[in-house]
């Protein structure tokens, strides 16, 4: 018997395995896996979401213009170059699939985001990895592997899951050694939550010339995850090109009114960052007191290092017989570290206890 054969390319990937939600025994355990905002979903979003159920028998706007154009005024941006999709995944996979195919190269750091690595080898892409300097990406690293067949350089900033920090300047010398028919892609989807006076989520270089991308995304800062709703800023003739490859209907109805609605949302990103940042030093401290060895990070995570794989898988067992399900990483080629994402203050004091009473034996 023969059966249909998809393209070889495709079992040279695993599928995507987001952070776990489920533990036996604990009927609502605490999940700090996936970087979902610690505030929830802004309140008038909740509200526009449920108003829009009674528009359901419509279709959405392909275009997603409302939410371009509140996009637009937010951010002082150029709504005609801005791209909205079903999460930002979603547009970084349209994006590394229409520049990149069989023969072409996508250069990410080792530690980068799994999203780029598995859908440039759906694309027949070859992707190459760049060593890090301090769990940092790397710019001569990544520089030193561009080849004529580089097409794509994809850079998280903030870097998930390490949460380190690339400056303005080594951004932009990153970009200025790039061949300028090589696309780079700023992924910054924890944007809104760097302190950093000097950060700049991607817009610059995107203004600056015809071939960098920023994306950005409603399911961090925003709370909105299980709404799937990411944006990219692009020049014009890459938005052109998304426009064409993307879905009839990219974003639904209930996402797009919920998006406009969260940034209207008055002080929201100003107190989900303030909220971050005092947490994530609490907590850091707290882990630091217990011993533990707390990465510096710009983004609402923090990876911590248990030294070796098994004392990592220890640490996982005993949050999780406590009912906390953090984020093993090992897939990203670091198994003695767990990535933590900051909660409510009160989560956070649970994980801080936990993993004191591991620490102490
Ligand atoms: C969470 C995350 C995203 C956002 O994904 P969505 O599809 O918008 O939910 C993108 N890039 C990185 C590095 C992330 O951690």
């Amino acid at each position: 018997m023969s059966a249909p054969e998809p393209r070889p390319e495709i079992f040279s990937v695993a599928s995507y395995v987001g952070g776990e939600s489920k533990l036996a025994g604990f009927e609502e355990p605490l999940k700090l896996s996936s970087n979902e905002g610690a505030l929830g979903a802004p309140p008038g979003a909740i509200a526009a979401m449920a108003g829009a159920a009674a528009k359901m028998h419509l279709y959405p706007d392909g275009g997603v213009a409302g939410l371009r154009a509140a996009l637009g005024q937010k951010f002082g941006l150029d709504p005609a170059r801005i791209v909205c999709g079903n999460g930002s995944g979603e547009i970084l996979i349209q994006l590394i699939q229409s520049y990149a195919g069989p023969g072409d190269e996508l250069i990410m750091s080792v530690h980068g985001f799994s999203i780029y690595e598995i859908s440039a080898k759906i694309s027949g892409c070859e992707v190459r990895k760049a060593a890090e300097k301090n769990l940092t990406t790397d710019v001569d690293a990544m520089l030193a592997l561009v080849t004529p067949a580089t097409k794509i350089v994809c850079v998280a900033n903030p870097n998930n899951p390490t949460g380190t920090l690339l400056s303005q300047s080594e951004m932009e010398r990153l970009r200025a050694g790039l061949p300028e028919d090589v696309l780079l892609i700023i992924d910054a989807a924890y944007a809104e939550y760097v302190e950093d006076p000097d950060y700049d989520p991607g817009v610059k270089l995107v203004d600056a010339g015809e071939n960098t991308v920023m994306t950005r995304t409603f399911s961090k800062i925003f709370g909105m995850g299980g709404a799937r709703l990411g944006w990219g800023y692009m020049p014009a003739a890459v938005a052109d090109v998304l426009h064409r490859v993307r879905p009839p209907f990219p974003v639904n109805g209930f996402a797009a009114a919920a998006g406009v609605a969260a940034l209207a949302e008055p002080g929201w990103i100003e107190r989900g960052r303030a909220h971050n940042a005092q947490a994530k030093r609490r907590l850091s401290e707290r882990l630091a007191q217990a011993g533990l060895d707390v990465l510096p990070s710009a983004a609402n995570f923090v990876l911590v290092n248990f030294v070796t794989a098994e004392r990592a898988i220890a640490a996982d067992g005993f949050l999780k017989s406590r009912g906390i399900i953090v984020r093993r990483v090992a897939s990203y080629g670091l198994p003695a570290f767990l990535r933590i994402t900051i909660g409510t203050d009160e989560e956070c004091g649970r994980v801080a206890e936990a993993l004191t009473d591991f620490a102490h034996g």
